[in-house]
């Protein structure tokens, strides 16, 4: 049976990273990833200029979209429209995704595409996975095992329970690409905070580069519940607002989850050898939008705490809480104070009202903060 220091599941964003860093710090590593490599992933695919510290390395300029974001347009509920300067990574996942693949791969870890982790005995030191590919299923052992299989965790699923999670959907999004002439632009994220359309943050609108080289605006939204009446309503105002004519949808994109995202014990870090990253840990984070620094930085983490563990003999998942407090508070403190829970538009433009200074005046000093502050002690923006 082939063995290994460290068996990671799930080529997203967290596996690669933590495959990265673990390959580099000397581990035999094994990640594997369910579909083929490049697999596309439903994601707006926004990220923030820090991310490259956290990963370790500058995105080539070919993993990223022709346009480059560089400006945000909220548009609050009461019409008021407030544009702001922010520069923004924007990438498709299925290129972004290979290329973080490739970077661990670079360091020495082994990448198996078209292979799922389907289950694992054993206990810290000495796990035994059951792979599949294809109709061919083989074992493997390995010391430690990162969880980075996303939304719907099969490790966490298995170890962790079904704590964190509900029955049927917790909620759903769906995006279209489409092609159209009139007056959006294509350097400006446009955020759209309206409850009618989106009642977990805004709804939203900019611009994308598809597998054809050739640019698309995208427009979605997310809801609990009867997401495409939600989604059809955004598109329809989003061609009104916007003056839209030739309107064309080229591409259709939905994702659903049953993670339960307002629970407190939606944050699960592993137990023993065993470690949770990114979405898989309950990451992701609905009131700043985004999940994917998140997923780096805890897979980046996660490879330092199997590091400590395999040369101090310590448990790796007591070494990886400790180095995940800031970022597990962070998330925790945002969950409790998020979107979801206003009940009309006139809550949610109180809430905007409230924090907009307030937000604007701390991306400005976590920015400065994150500039002087080391790759794992990032702190995530907004
Ligand atoms: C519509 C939408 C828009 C989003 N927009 C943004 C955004 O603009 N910016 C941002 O930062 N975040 C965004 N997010 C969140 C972001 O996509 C996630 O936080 C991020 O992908 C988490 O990365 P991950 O590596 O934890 O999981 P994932 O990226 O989900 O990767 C998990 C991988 O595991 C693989 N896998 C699953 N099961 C198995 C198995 N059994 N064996 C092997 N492999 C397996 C999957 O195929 C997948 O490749 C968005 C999410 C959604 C749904």
């Amino acid at each position: 049976m082939e063995e290994f220091d460290v068996l990671i599941a799930g080529g997203g964003v967290a596996g690669p990273v933590a495959a990265k860093f673990c390959a580099a710090g000397g581990l035999r590593t094994l990640l594997v990833e369910k579909d083929r490599i490049p697999r596309e992933k439903p994601c707006s695919g926004i990220q923030f200029p820090y991310l490259e510290k956290i990963i370790g390395a500058p995105i080539p300029r070919d993993r990223l979209c022709n346009n480059a974001l560089s400006k945000v347009e909220i548009l609050a509920p009461d019409g008021r429209v407030t544009r702001c300067a922010f520069p923004m990574l924007n990438y498709m996942r299925d290129r972004f995704d290979e290329w973080l693949c490739l970077e661990a791969e670079s360091k020495g870890a082994e990448i198996r595409d078209g292979c799922a982790f389907e289950d694992f005995s054993g206990e810290d030191g000495a796990y035994t996975a059951r792979l599949r590919s294809g109709d061919s299923v083989a074992s493997v052992k390995a010391r430690y095992i990162i969880d980075a299989t996303g939304m719907r965790p099969v490790i966490r699923r298995k170890s962790g329970g079904t704590t964190g999670f509900q029955k049927g959907n917790s909620g759903a999004t769906l995006n279209y690409y489409f092609k159209a002439e009139g007056k959006l632009r294509p350097d400006t994220l446009y955020q759209v905070w309206n409850i009618d359309f989106n009642n977990r943050m805004f709804a939203w609108v900019y611009n994308k580069t598809l597998g054809d080289g050739r640019d698309y605006w995208v427009a979605g939204t997310g809801y609990d519940k009867n997401i495409q009446q939600r989604q059809d309503g955004f598109f329809e105002f989003v061609k009104r607002r916007f003056e839209l004519s030739d309107v064309e949808i080229v591409k259709r994109e939905a994702f659903s989850s049953t993670m339960s995202l307002l629970a407190d014990e939606r944050i699960w870090l592993g137990e023993g050898g065993l470690l949770a990253a990114g979405d898989a840990a309950g990451l992701v984070d609905l009131t700043r939008g985004v999940g994917m620094d998140a997923a780096a930085l805890s897979g980046r983490l996660a490879a330092k705490a199997v590091l400590r563990s395999s040369s101090r003999g310590t448990a790796a998942v007591r070494e990886y809480a400790g180095l995940m407090r800031d970022l597990v508070g962070q998330t925790n403190r945002n969950r409790a104070a998020g979107i979801i829970g206003f009940d009309s538009n006139e809550r949610l433009q109180e809430h905007l009202d409230r924090s907009m200074l307030r937000t604007s005046l701390r991306l400005a000093a976590r920015t400065l903060a994150n500039g002087l502050r080391g790759p794992e002690r990032q702190i995530m923006l907004p």
